[in-house]
């Protein structure tokens, strides 16, 4: 088989773990690499979950074809039960040659943390002949890249933060090599606040006007993303197009520039100087959990009362007997009492209260199962939200803080004086 491939056309992943067929691990690191390639117009043709043995590493490696790129997870450790290096040597009928390089590297990793040399270096140092270590800046298995029977291959260790770590190498290395077609143009869209199949309804016109670009959306932890993609030479449509989505989806659009939605939020609050609070019932600190997912988000982020107990959202939040006793603690005027607590007694420019039924239990005919009231304090007003999420308690509970971190993104955009909900374009029933 020859070994001068120019382009590379289709991707395959391997992914190599007996803990992956028995349920133990999700195979998460597949998204990763094609994440990682997103932008480049490879096809992934097909993903591979397989046991640790030679057998089956064999099988799915006689599954790809010259002309692919094949990445191959897992199975790069130094326990016996990792076996890729000697799967593909003995596939492609190369020796494996010592890497005295690699041996050095293992070597003073390890002399740093005081441990002396342990068996099973060996088999780290060894490289299938043709390919070359990638350097792990995580930790100790390196990758290995290069071609080998018209392939082009990329090794990387199974430990998820040990793979990112090296997939920005990876992509240096592939460049290099010329093995990556040039990304077709795209263009995405973060929304939040909307249903997918909504969206994609108001996405109908711009998709009949341009029947040539490629759409896609998919669920994201914040709402639903898009994205549309234009093949060589149709990257003059995506101006229009832009512009069109743009002025269709308004300001259900948190960023066209990949962030995700805390970091919005982060970076919105610290550009205007605000500061922001939050107090929970239903969600039990998430909203706050997930602003402060964000690096530097101490430069806005005040605190939580996490008012689950009805006396604790009286004793913490001040909010009135009246009211629990009176509408309950699901309702528009506990929510707007806590919000307005809590941006009392933490001293934010802004707060946000989630209060709602996530089930099973609690929920009544008048408040159903996925019943949530979120209000937001700002120095001009307190406005609230009222959502009917359509699912079980976990993921009620994460739409609940999509909406509660996006409330604080309108009223971030907007200004004080304009509630989150005036625009009636979410998905907020009243
Ligand atoms: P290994 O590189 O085969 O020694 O894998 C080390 C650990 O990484 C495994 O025990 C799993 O916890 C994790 N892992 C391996 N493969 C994957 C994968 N495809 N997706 C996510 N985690 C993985
Ligand atoms: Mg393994």
């Amino acid at each position: 088989m020859s070994d001068d491939v120019a382009g590379f056309g289709e991707l395959k992943i391997i992914a190599v773990g007996d803990e992956l067929l028995e349920g133990r691990t999700a195979d998460t690191n597949s998204g990763r690499i094609q994440r990682a390639l997103g932008g480049h117009a490879l096809r992934c043709g097909l993903i591979q979950v397989v046991p640790d043995t030679l057998d089956a590493i064999r099988q799915a490696l006689d599954r790809t074809a010259p002309g692919d790129l094949v990445f191959m997870t897992g199975g790069l450790g130094s326990t016996p039960d990792d076996l890729t290096r000697d799967a593909l040597a003995a596939w492609a009928g190369v020796p494996l040659d010592e890497d005295a390089a690699v041996r050095a590297q293992l070597e003073e990793r390890w002399r740093r943390r005081g441990i002396s040399v342990r068996a099973g270096v060996e088999s780290q140092c060894q490289v299938p002949r043709g390919l070359s270590p990638l350097t792990n800046p995580v930790g100790s298995a390196p990758g290995l890249a290069g071609r080998l029977c018209g392939r082009m291959f990329v090794l990387l260790p199974g430990v998820p933060p040990e793979l990112e770590g090296l997939l920005p190498l990876v992509l240096d290395r592939l460049h290099r090599e010329g093995a990556l077609p040039t990304g077709r143009a795209t263009l995405t869209w973060r929304t939040a606040q909307i249903a997918e199949l909504q969206l994609v309804r108001r996405c109908d016109e711009a998709r009949a006007a341009y029947p040539s670009l490629g759409w896609s959306w998919w669920l994201s932890d914040w709402g639903v993303d898009v994205r549309v993609s234009a093949a060589p030479g149709d990257e003059h449509q995506l101006a229009d197009v832009g512009a069109r989505l743009d002025a269709e989806l308004a300001h259900l659009v948190y960023t066209r520039d990949g962030r995700d939605l805390p970091t919005v939020v982060k970076d919105l609050a610290v550009a205007r100087g605000r500061t922001i609070a939050v107090a929970e019932s239903c969600t039990g600190g998430l909203v706050g959990g997930a602003l402060t997912g964000v690096a530097g988000s101490s430069a806005y982020f005040r605190g939580g009362i996490l008012s689950y107990a009805n006396d604790v959202k009286v004793a913490q939040l001040g909010v009135p007997v009246s009211v629990l006793d009176g509408d309950g603690a699901v309702s528009e005027a506990c929510v707007r009492a806590m919000a307005a607590g809590c941006r009392e007694r933490l001293g934010a420019d802004l707060a946000v209260a989630v209060s709602g039924i996530s089930g099973p239990d609690g929920g009544t005919d008048d408040k159903p199962v996925g019943t949530t009231w979120i209000g937001v304090a700002t120095p001009a007003g307190v406005f609230a939200g009222c959502y009917r999420f359509p699912a079980d308690r976990t993921r009620n509970r994460l739409l609940a803080v999509a909406a509660a971190v996006d409330a604080l993104r309108r009223v971030l955009e907007d200004g004080d004086d304009v509630s989150p909900w005036a625009r009636r374009d979410t998905w907020c029933t009243r």
